[in-house]
């Protein structure tokens, strides 16, 4: 039984993200890189659902459940931790969470399920934050955690932390290729320094992606997508090669690697042609599946039939 001895849970939808452009500085004396970037929330989505619960703990449904810690090493359950100290409460609450974000697939899955356990348990526990405080404790469970819970599209600085909405006029169609294994985020970044070495980071200006998002035009946008992460992605898994020349032969303006990979995202012109790439990219072997998303979506939010306490 999912939910034994709790009482009515509330949930928690929250979003995959692409990073339309992502350029990576130096490495700063924390030891993070100081990144430009800008998030795109598409419809790939995991579930978050918390209740109270008299056998606290951690559940983990969906694909790729084998590599999810189910302890206090889990994003989701650091949250809970950190609401639990920051409202004086008892963790005493179960969380299962349903994964439909891959797992160590540059989509940030993790971090959204922590900016769901932040929305779903604030909810749970009738704490009203304010954005703002949970933006800032979202801050400090991890990157990519401040954005998942605004979703939308963002322009990202900082560790990626410090977000503002960026102007998207209209709906994007993507093809996602999910790959067979995943990739570590700090190995990708390891071997962008390794590729790097002395050199200098290249400069890779955000102007023409903002421009492209205020025009609402894909193929302009197709021009301008970015990824420095890329090459790095594609030197530890070579077959990214295969999978990113398939999609635009299969019809898609373009594909970028997904943050660190090793998923792909292809942008399409629209929703009909997004359905026929993925279907001709599915036969050619060369992911592990493929799904058709939109975006921008919003962040984390509580699902309508979810029993508000
Ligand atoms: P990034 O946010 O760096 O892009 P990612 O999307 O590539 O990350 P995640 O799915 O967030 O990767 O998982 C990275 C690793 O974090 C996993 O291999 C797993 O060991 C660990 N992890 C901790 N909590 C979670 C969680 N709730 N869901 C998935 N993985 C988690």
């Amino acid at each position: 039984m999912v939910f034994s001895a709790v009482r009515s849970p509330v949930t928690v939808r929250v979003p995959a993200k692409v990073n339309l452009h992502l350029a990576v500085g130096g490495v700063r004396a924390d030891g993070f890189h100081d990144l430009v970037t800008v998030f795109h929330a598409v419809s790939l989505f995991d579930e978050v659902a918390v209740a109270h619960s008299d056998e606290p703990g951690l559940e983990v449904h969906g694909e790729g459940v084998s590599e999810v810690p189910v302890d206090d090493t889990n994003l989701a359950w650091r949250a809970v931790d950190l609401l639990a100290k920051h409202s004086g409460r008892d963790p005493a609450v179960r969380v299962v969470l349903r994964k439909g974000i891959p797992v160590a697939g540059g989509m940030a899955g993790g971090s959204a399920d922590a900016a769901g356990t932040l929305v779903a348990l604030s909810a749970l526990w009738r704490l009203d934050l304010s954005r703002d405080e949970l933006s800032e404790m979202a801050a400090q469970l991890g990157s990519d955690v401040t954005f998942a819970l605004h979703g939308g599209t963002a322009l990202g600085t900082g560790r990626g932390e410090r977000i503002v909405p960026v102007l998207s006029r209209h709906p994007l169609h993507w093809v996602i290729a999910l790959a067979r294994r995943g990739l570590s985020t700090p190995t990708v970044f390891g071997e962008l320094d390794r590729l790097r070495g002395a050199a200098e980071p290249p400069d890779r200006p955000v102007e023409p992606v903002l421009t492209a998002l205020a025009q609402g035009d894909p193929r302009a946008l197709a021009l301008s997508l970015g990824n420095d992460l890329q090459a790095a992605a594609v030197s530890l898994a070579p077959d990214l090669r295969r999978t990113l020349r398939a999609g635009v032969n299969a019809g898609a303006l373009a594909g970028i690697v997904s943050g660190s990979g090793p998923t792909c995202a292809f942008l399409c012109p629209d929703a009909e042609s997004a359905v026929e790439v993925a279907a001709e990219l599915a036969g050619v072997g060369v992911c592990r599946t493929v799904r058709v998303a939109h975006g921008p979506v919003p962040g984390a939010r509580v699902v309508d039939d979810s029993p508000q306490q």
